[in-house]
């Protein structure tokens, strides 16, 4: 986000943005499901120029043994940019930002998961940045809520991910890079199935009605998120579940 950059033009003479898009309208999206073998449950997510990659393991016995949690399972969140992701290199390990987006994260999933029911037991999520455009945070939840899924973890519902944001004096859907950087703000959210906010985070500033305005909006985009992930899914499962109904 930067303030002084009023000179970038991001709406074109009939309002649409550089890269063509309503100011409504999320960037295409395309996924695959079970890509990792040795993954319990994988997913390969491209959103604009996003590309990230998940992989779910458990639940299995948490280590290190001092991890675990009596009561329930500990679930771990590892977001992480490879150092090719980025125009300029990203610095390999750990960074203050991918502590943060990966805390945050594991906060969106734990209403969705049945942590109680696996004692001392560890859920893994690990989502690689591939390839980064702004919007990797949601990305990645998009990616991990349905690695989840097909690693077999039973979850009260999907996790959707989508932000909005101000650009030049008008709320938008998913920001792209350039308006990421040029921008006023930007709203990345993450939602449950039955529309609980599971993560909200919020980088620059919007007035209290626009703010009400992204929020409307950036659930929209959360919808429409959920659906392409329910088309996914239906296109890796179908097959299995006409296995199923024809074994009736
Ligand atoms: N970015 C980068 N280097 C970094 C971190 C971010 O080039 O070390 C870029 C990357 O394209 C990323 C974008 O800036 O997608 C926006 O980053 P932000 O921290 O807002 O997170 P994101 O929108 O990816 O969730």
């Amino acid at each position: 986000m930067s303030s002084n950059q009023t000179d970038v033009v991001f709406f074109d003479e009939n309002g649409l943005r550089t890269d063509q898009r309503k100011p409504d309208e999320i960037r295409p999206m395309k996924i695959k499901i079970g890509v990792l073998s040795r993954a319990n449950g994988s997913c390969y997510l491209e959103w604009g120029g996003n590309k990230v990659i998940a992989a779910v393991y458990g639940p299995r016995e948490a280590h290190p043994r001092r991890m675990q949690l009596a009561g329930k399972a500990v679930i771990r969140y590892r977001y992480n940019m490879q150092s090719f992701s980025v125009e300029d290199r990203a610095r390999p390990g750990p960074s203050r930002r991918s502590s943060e987006i990966s805390k945050v994260s594991r906060e969106a999933f734990e209403p969705v998961l049945f942590a109680e029911d696996y004692p001392k037991a560890a859920i893994d999520i690990f989502v690689e940045v591939l390839q980064a455009d702004a919007g990797t945070r949601t990305a990645a939840i998009n990616a991990a809520s349905l690695a989840l899924v097909d690693a077999g973890i039973p979850m009260r519902g999907l996790v959707s991910a989508c932000a909005a944001g101000k650009v030049g004096g008008k709320i938008v859907l998913d920001l792209n890079k350039p308006e990421d950087n040029y921008g006023e703000a930007d709203l990345p959210i993450a939602m449950t199935e039955d529309g609980k906010i599971t993560l909200i985070q919020m980088d620059g500033h919007l007035t209290p009605s626009e703010f009400e305005e992204a929020m409307a909006l950036v659930q929209q985009g959360c919808r429409q998120v959920l659906e392409i992930q329910k088309a996914a899914l239906l296109e890796k499962f179908a097959s299995v579940m006409d296995d199923e109904e024809d074994e009736v």
